[in-house]
């Protein structure tokens, strides 16, 4: 681990159950607001389907829509609630300066041997 990069880390059971259970709501609230997007989505397709909404009046209308959820999408993926890799919200997470997501320790470990051995394997075609 490199001295900049920021680990949290719990010992104690009784926090890793209530950090577990922020992040199970955090993971909830997620899913609700995303599927909010993706309803207010599919309400704008039913009525460009039934000729409620123009072409262009749809674009402009689901545009934003799909940026807030790309967003939120974004979002989520690079907090500290869930692994950027396997989605794991239960164990401690190491946030990485170079990819600024988090990963849980077993994803970190992995990512850093495979990136330190591209490093040397770019040293030696040098
Ligand atoms: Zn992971």
């Amino acid at each position: 681990m490199r001295e900049r990069e920021r680990l949290i880390k719990l010992k104690n059971p009784k926090l890793r159950k209530i950090r577990l259970e922020f992040r199970r709501v955090l993971l909830k609230d997620y899913q609700k607001r995303l599927n909010e997007f993706h309803e207010e989505r599919a309400r704008l397709q039913a009525k460009r389907a039934a000729l409620v909404l123009s072409y262009d009046n749809y674009l402009l209308a689901v545009r934003p829509v799909i940026d807030q959820a790309s967003n939120l999408r974004k979002n989520f993926s690079a907090s500290i609630v869930v692994c950027a890799t396997c989605r794991d919200i239960e164990g401690d997470h190491i946030f990485s300066l170079r990819d600024k997501v988090w990963y849980c320790l077993e994803c970190y470990e992995i990512l850093e041997k495979s990136y330190m051995k591209e490093i040397e394997a770019l040293k030696k075609l040098n």
